[in-house]
C-alpha cells in the first residue's frame, strides 16, 4: 500500500494547463510540460488500497489501479508500467483522453476529492516511454492463422496487438490515409499530440502487425475476398454516421458535420494542408451539440481565429454536484468545464434550432433558436423566446447513429444489426457470421476510447478461441456491459 496517511496529508492536485493566451496560439497539448511528475508520488500516495477497490469496477478495462498507484508512489516506474500494461494496451491514450469513470467510482470520492488516477496513469506511461521500458513484444511462435482487422481506431488496434502477440498474423485495413481512427482525425492535436499514436504504430509494426491504409473493405476489397484470404475477421469500423439536423436552411454553405470540420484541422497539423478549407477564421461560429465532440470544435475554432464561438445544447445545464439518482460510485452527468471551454465562448442550454438564414450566395449567416423544455417527457418550445445569432460557420456535433452502411460492408458480410442499428454480436463478440467478430463503436455504438480498447481486447479472446479452440487472452468485458461507467 502507498502511504497509509497519504489521503490525510495531501490534497488532490491535478496536471497544470498552460495559460490560455499562450495555448490558443498553438496546437500543442494544453498541459504544462513537466508539471505532473514532481507531484505524482504524493498524489499516488492518496490511494487507500481499498479492500474492495471500486475504481476497478469503474474502469471498463479493470485497470489494477491500487497496484500501480503503489509503484508510482515508490517511483518504481518499470513495475508500474508492467502493471499498467497488464490491462491496457494504450495507457497514453486513456491517460490523456478518458473521462475517468474510475475516479467517479474511487472510494475516496465519497467524502473527499478522489485520487488523480488518470494523471498517475499518464505519468507512468510517459515515464515508461522516456525510460525505454515500452518495447516490442513479438510472439515466440506463429500459429499459422491469419486475421484481418477492419478499422484502425483504438478497438482495432487493441484487437490487432492482442492477436499478433498471441501468434496470429494480423493485417489492419484502414480506409483513411493514416492509422488511428478518431484518435487521428477526430480528436484535435491540443487534446492529444499524434506522436503518441505514431510510436505505438512503430511498436506494433515491430511486433509483426501489418497495416494497409487507403483500403476500404466493401469498396476496395469485397467481403467475400477478405474472408477467402483470412481465417477470421474483426470489424472495428467505428460508429461514423453523423446525426443530422434537418432544419430549414440545412443545405446552406458553411454548415458542416463536426467530422467534416475536425479532420481537416488535424490534416493541417499533419502537414498535408497549409490552411483548412473549412476554417473559423474571422467568423462567428455556432457549434450545435454540447458534448465532447462539440468542445473539440470550440477549441479548434478558437485556434483558427473565430470572432465568437457559441455552443448550443438542447438539454438543460447539468448540475455541479451529483444528484440523488446518480449516487457514488456511478458516473455522474455533471457540468464540465473542459480546457476548450476555459479558452472562451458561450454555452447556451435548453435551446433548439428552428432554422438557418443565408445570404443571396447561399452562405449561412445566422441561426434562429428557441428555448425548449421537457414536459411529461415531450420537448416543447417556449413561446416568445425565439432569437437570432450570427453564424458564418455552423458545426453539427450531435452524435453518431451507427457504423457506415453505405460502403457495402454490412451487406456484403450479411451482418445482422441490433435494435439500435449497431452490428449485433454474441457473448464472444462474434457476429451472426461465423469467424466474423465486431469490436468498439461498430458494435457498442458511439462510446469512449476506454470501452473501445476493452472491446478490442475482449473480441481478441473470442477470435483466438475460434482459431485455436482455447485462449489465455484476457477478456475484460462482455458486449452487454455498461456497469458503473458511461
Ligand atoms: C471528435 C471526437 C472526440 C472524441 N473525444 C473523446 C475523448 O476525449 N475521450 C474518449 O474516451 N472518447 C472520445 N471520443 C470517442 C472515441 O473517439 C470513440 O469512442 C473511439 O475512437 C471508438 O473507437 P473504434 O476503434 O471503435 O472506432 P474509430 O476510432 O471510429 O475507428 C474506426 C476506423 O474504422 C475505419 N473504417 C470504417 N469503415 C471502414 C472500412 N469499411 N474499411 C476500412 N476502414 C474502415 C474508419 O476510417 C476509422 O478510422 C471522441 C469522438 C469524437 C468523434
Ligand atoms: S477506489 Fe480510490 S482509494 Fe480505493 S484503491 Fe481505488 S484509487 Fe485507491
Amino acid at each position: 500500500m502507498a502511504d497509509p496517511k497519504g489521503f490525510l496529508n495531501h490534497d488532490r492536485e491535478v496536471a497544470k494547463t498552460r495559460p490560455v493566451e499562450e495555448r490558443v496560439k498553438d496546437w500543442n497539448e494544453v498541459y504544462q510540460p513537466g508539471s505532473l511528475l514532481p507531484i505524482i508520488s504524493k498524489q499516488a500516495s492518496r490511494c487507500m488500497d481499498c479492500g474492495i477497490p471500486f475504481c476497478h469496477n469503474g474502469c471498463p478495462l479493470g485497470n489494477l489501479i491500487p497496484e500501480w498507484n503503489d509503484y508510482a508512489y515508490r517511483e518504481d516506474w518499470e513495475a508500474a508500467s508492467e502493471r499498467l500494461h497488464a490491462t491496457n494496451n494504450f495507457p497514453e491514450f486513456t491517460g490523456r483522453l478518458c473521462p475517468a469513470p474510475c475516479e467517479a467510482a474511487c472510494v475516496l470520492g465519497i467524502n473527499q476529492p478522489p485520487v488523480t488516477i488518470k494523471n498517475v496513469e499518464v505519468s507512468i506511461i510517459d515515464k515508461a516511454w522516456d525510460n525505454g521500458d515500452v518495447t516490442p513484444q513479438p510472439p515466440e511462435r506463429l500459429s499459422g492463422k491469419t486475421v484481418a482487422v477492419i478499422g484502425s481506431g483504438p478497438a482495432g488496434l487493441a484487437a490487432a496487438q492482442q492477436l499478433t502477440r498471441a501468434g496470429h498474423t494480423v493485417a489492419v485495413y484502414e480506409r483513411a490515409d493514416r492509422i488511428g481512427g478518431l484518435l487521428r482525425y477526430g480528436i484535435p492535436e491540443f487534446k492529444m499530440e499524434k506522436r503518441h499514436i505514431n510510436r505505438r504504430i512503430e511498436q506494433m509494426r515491430a511486433e509483426g502487425t501489418k497495416f494497409r491504409t487507403e483500403t476500404e473493405i466493401g469498396r476496395d476489397i469485397d467481403a467475400a475476398k477478405l474472408r477467402r484470404r483470412y481465417d477470421a475477421v474483426v470489424i472495428a469500423a467505428g460508429s461514423t454516421t453523423s446525426r443530422d439536423l434537418p432544419a430549414p436552411g440545412r443545405d446552406l454553405k458553411g454548415i458542416h458535420f463536426a467530422m467534416e470540420y475536425l479532420p481537416l484541422a488535424n490534416k493541417v497539423q499533419e502537414g498535408d494542408l497549409t490552411v483548412s478549407p473549412i476554417s473559423a477564421e474571422g467568423k462567428h461560429v455556432v457549434v450545435i451539440g454540447g458534448g465532447d465532440t462539440g468542445a473539440d470544435c470550440v477549441g479548434t475554432a478558437h485556434r483558427q481565429g473565430a470572432l465568437s464561438v457559441t455552443q448550443l445544447e438542447i438539454m438543460p445545464k447539468p448540475g455541479e454536484e451529483r444528484n440523488a439518482n446518480q449516487p457514488w460510485p456511478t458516473f455522474p452527468m455533471l457540468y464540465k468545464v473542459t480546457s476548450a471551454h476555459e479558452e472562451g465562448g458561450e454555452r447556451i442550454y435548453s435551446v433548439n434550432t428552428t432554422h438557418f438564414e443565408g445570404d443571396e450566395d447561399g452562405n449561412v449567416q445566422a441561426l434562429h433558436l428557441v428555448e425548449v423544455e421537457f414536459k411529461d417527457g415531450k420537448l416543447e418550445q417556449k413561446p416568445g423566446t425565439e432569437r437570432r445569432i450570427p453564424a458564418q460557420l455552423v458545426t453539427l456535433a450531435m452524435g453518431f447513429t451507427g457504423t457506415d452502411k453505405e460502403n457495402g460492408l454490412v451487406e456484403q458480410f450479411g451482418l445482422e444489426l441490433d435494435e439500435r442499428g449497431n452490428i449485433a454480436r454474441n457473448a464472444d463478440f462474434e457476429t451472426n457470421v461465423p469467424g466474423v467478430f465486431v469490436a468498439g463503436d461498430a458494435g457498442r455504438g458511439q462510446s469512449l476510447i476506454v470501452w473501445a480498447i476493452a472491446e478490442g481486447r475482449s473480441a481478441a479472446k473470442g477470435v483466438d478461441r475460434f482459431l485455436t479452440g482455447a485462449s489465455a487472452l484476457p477478456a475484460p468485458i462482455k458486449p452487454t456491459d455498461r456497469a458503473l461507467a458511461v
